[in-house]
């Protein structure tokens, strides 16, 4: 390796050492803004790939590329790994796209907790320590009628907490059909398992009654769980034991009932043309003891896991030792103040980014589309408005649809279009469909319209060069 590298002649010893980089002028602005060590890891890498280029063949390039491929390389480190990106895939609740966008008030809750200090656990009365779990508490009662209400750090959490603190070593009754697989890993029964609770199955996956319910329970009974199967559909020759008569058949056992909405909703989501979700007051107005809902979901604010419940029960899981390995941080139970403050003064529709998108009517999704349309058109970038759906997504509403409008370009290569899009600055994420490139509008905030077309423009751009290469 000595050897070669030491050979007459060989290219790669041609190349600029790390530190003759570096003094470039192109680097030295670089260096003033992001300091030192990044800097000098983009030369590095920036050496690295040319000698690994010359090795296969070429000329030694000069300093000045050289310094240009290091700024790039810097560029992207410094932007770091996670940014914004512009979800133009019609599915409103995205969990690879961070669920649920804030609306303006959430976000400045945050911001105004973040920027200084706040009473997150401080009696401003008294004087003296306060509890951080106070502070959605009441807004969660008032919404959902439930006595108590507590905040942990996503459902998944809440539900492992519930499990944990009110079933360890007793049982839980759960039908077959709710055994259910939420992404990622979630599954009812290994949580169940991993909580110390033991799993009684009951009925079959497409039919349980309550009397399946009622044979099971004895002694060792701690729980009747109920787990909406968010993300699928059971269609055909099937049956549910209704929540009511669960609550009475697990009441007169003297045995609580927990109901797992995942995402749950406050409104009802038949008045937009959905399928009914289930609505966390009805859960309560059930007489339900515990109802575990996920905050970035449906509801629409930062993610969180939501019990609201009886107050015993509640208590019980907020002096178990997981709840705080679970709690969440001021910013959390900032945004979710101020998200569910929009549904107590009955704003949520008009401030809640995921009911504005849900609510939006195709009208108003076609002349949106067709303004970006008319903006490429201009460009020589050919645009058609076509009709699509969204979807809701965050494994809530399975097989429903919204009708929209979609911007749908046209190219001999959409798979390309699309990951020149996912490359820009933001990337733009969209969908093929019919071997086109489609834009639904739904998912993209209004502000974001301007920035969205840029990108479009520079991804087109791309691909002619690309084509022209
Ligand atoms: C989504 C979901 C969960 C998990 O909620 P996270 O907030 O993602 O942790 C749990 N149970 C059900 C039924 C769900 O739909």
């Amino acid at each position: 390796m000595v050897n070669d590298l030491s050979a007459a002649g060989d290219p790669r010893r041609q190349l600029p050492s790390v530190d003759r980089l570096l003094a470039h002028e192109v680097l030295q602005a670089a260096m003033a803004e992001h300091g030192r060590a990044l800097t000098v890891e983009a030369a590095r890498a920036t050496l690295t790939a040319a000698r690994a280029a010359l090795q296969v063949g070429g000329d030694v390039p000069d300093l000045t590329p050289l310094a240009e491929d290091a700024l790039r390389r810097l560029a992207e480190m410094a932007r770091g790994t996670l940014y914004e990106v512009i979800n133009a895939t019609g599915v409103i609740i995205h969990t690879n796209l961070g669920r649920a966008p804030l609306s303006r008030a959430a976000r400045a809750a945050m911001d105004a907790v973040a920027r200084g200090y706040s009473n997150l656990e401080y009696d401003l009365e008294a004087g003296t320590r306060g509890s951080r779990y106070l502070h959605a508490e009441g807004l969660l009662c008032t919404l959902s009628g439930a006595e108590a209400a507590l905040v942990v750090n996503n459902n998944a959490g809440a539900v492992f907490l519930a499990l944990s603190a009110l079933a360890r070593g007793r049982e839980v009754i759960i039908s077959r059909g709710q055994l259910v697989e939420i992404g990622g890993g979630f599954r009812i029964p290994d949580v169940l398992r991993q909580s110390g609770a033991r799993l009684v199955e009951v009925g079959a996956t497409n039919r349980t009654h309550p009397a399946d319910f009622q044979a099971a329970i004895g002694p060792e009974t701690a729980l009747l769980l109920r787990a909406h199967p968010s993300n699928f559909r059971v269609i055909g020759f099937t049956a549910e034991a209704p929540l009511a008569e669960m609550v009475a058949l697990g009441h007169a056992a003297g045995v609580e009932v927990m109901d797992d909405l995942g995402s749950g909703s406050l409104l009802d989501t038949s008045r937009y043309g959905l399928a009914p979700e289930p609505m966390v007051q009805q859960s309560v107005a059930a007489g339900v003891d515990l109802v575990t809902f996920s905050g970035d979901k449906l509801l629409g604010g930062p993610q969180a896991g939501l019990i609201v419940g009886r107050k015993e029960l509640v208590a019980q899981l907020r002096q178990h030792p997981l709840a705080r390995a679970l709690r969440v941080d001021k910013s959390t139970l900032a945004a979710l103040q101020a998200t569910l403050l929009h549904y107590v003064r009955g704003e949520a529709e008009r401030e809640v980014p995921v009911w504005q998108m849900i609510a939006t009517p195709p009208d108003a999704l076609a002349a949106r589309a067709a303004d970006w349309a008319a903006a490429l058109h201009k460009v020589g970038i050919p645009a058609t408005v076509v009709a699509a759906f969204s979807t809701v997504g965050g494994g809530s509403l399975p097989g429903e649809e919204l009708p929209t409008r979609a911007l749908a370009i046209t190219t001999p290569a959409p798979d390309a279009l699309a990951t020149a899009l996912r490359s820009g600055e933001p990337p733009v994420i969209g969908r093929i469909a019919d071997g086109q490139l489609l834009l639904d509008p739904r998912t993209v905030l209004p502000e974001s319209d301007e920035t969205l077309l840029q990108a479009v423009m520079a991804a087109a751009r791309s691909q002619t060069e690309n084509n022209h290469d």
